[in-house]
């Protein structure tokens, strides 16, 4: 079997309200499907996501990047896949959400030709995982309501964005505990804080059942997120600060984090995500699959890499749910915060048409 042809398809959808994080604030996603056909008629499909901040790129840099690939893929088996994978990183430097796209697509592809999903060519280690609904950056009163509206709909995991105002992010986290005793919360900093406001605030926090906090200080910082992981008793994870195997080698050396959020678009890829999640496992850290702004083509890739290792213990795989519209069909399925896979091959996901696919651009 040999590639035979490399597409990429550019899609903007507006989001259903804006996402606004301490780094900044979006109300579009912007990103590019990526479809792979075989000589043998088999198709896999892939997702692009990138993000100037996280992987460096924009949308001009992924389609660049993809034709750039073109020559390394055309005419090569995708069975081989560590092989092109060479191929591929000698092409290409640093472009992880443009290598993420490839990746997924060749995972799709094996799924097919072995008739399995790619959660069991992965490991296979559970049928469904609860994803946290994330909350971004609002005010304390739009914040409480759509807290309880998740509740009322039967959200098990609410991941609370935090890290502008430590004031109003204790209120929030102390407020929605008050609504509900039972709801698993989390919270995400995305480096908002210094270490000795990290250490002020996630103290604070303690009496709260917080199950972790993400990357609360500046990703380069590993010393400060090491004095807050010292300081505080709420687990810390790592997000920002592992975008690499280098990375998590270096996170796992510094005892700075009890966890890491492993994410396709910033790793590169299922392959590369699965191999960060043994290094760390072997270091005792554990792992969550959290995701950029993606269709499902992308969330449906990152919840079978969550399904298949037993080291992922936490999804953030919710980010479908703030499109307006999606391209697809199948893959997975979000109910009452629980993420199910449908199919029986590959991912399992079918991209409307051509023509349809046209109208996202
Ligand atoms: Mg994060």
């Amino acid at each position: 079997m040999k590639i035979s042809k490399v597409e990429s398809f550019p899609l903007k959808i507006p989001l259903r309200s804006p996402f606004k994080i301490a780094t900044g604030e979006s109300s579009f996603y912007e990103g590019c499907l990526v479809k792979l056909t075989t000589d043998i008629g088999i198709i896999g499909w892939g997702e692009a996501s990138p993000s100037q901040r996280i992987t460096g790129e924009l949308i001009d840099d992924v389609l660049k990047g993809l034709e750039r690939l073109r020559d390394p893929l055309i005419g090569s088996d995708p069975l081989e896949a560590e092989a092109l994978w060479e191929k591929i990183e000698a092409e290409l430097e640093g472009h992880s959400s443009t290598k993420a796209a490839v990746d997924i697509a060749l995972y799709d592809i094996l799924g097919k030709r072995t008739n399995l999903k790619v959660k069991n060519i992965l490991g296979g280690h559970k049928d469904s995982i609860e994803t946290s609904i994330t909350i971004p950056i609002k005010g304390v009163t739009e914040t409480l309501k759509e807290a309880g509206e998740l509740i009322r709909e039967g959200t098990k995991v609410i991941k609370l964005k935090i890290g502008l105002n430590p004031e109003e992010d204790l209120e929030k986290v102390r407020r929605i505990r008050e609504l509900d005793e039972n709801v698993r919360l989390r919270v995400d900093a995305n480096q908002g804080y210094t270490p000795e406001q990290a250490i002020s605030v996630l103290r604070e926090m303690e009496p709260y059942q917080i199950e972790f906090c993400e990357q609360p200080v500046a990703e380069e910082d590993l010393e400060g997120m090491k004095s807050v992981r010292d300081e505080v008793g709420i687990a810390i994870m790592a997000d920002e600060s592992v975008k690499s195997l280098q990375d998590a080698q270096r996170v796992a050396q510094s005892g700075a984090c009890n966890l890491v959020n492993l994410k396709l678009m910033k790793m590169g890829g299922i392959r590369r995500c699965a191999k960060i999640s043994s290094l760390l496992e072997g270091a005792g850290i554990g792992c969550m699959v959290g995701c950029m702004v993606e269709t499902k083509v992308g969330i449906t890739a990152g919840t079978h890499l969550a399904l298949a290792l037993a080291n992922v213990r936490y999804a953030d795989l919710d980010s479908h749910l703030y499109l307006t519209s999606d391209p697809t069909k199948g893959g997975i399925i979000t109910e009452e915060g629980v993420n199910w896979l449908l199919g029986t091959m590959g991912l399992g996901i079918e991209v409307v048409g051509e023509k349809e696919l046209a109208e996202y651009a």
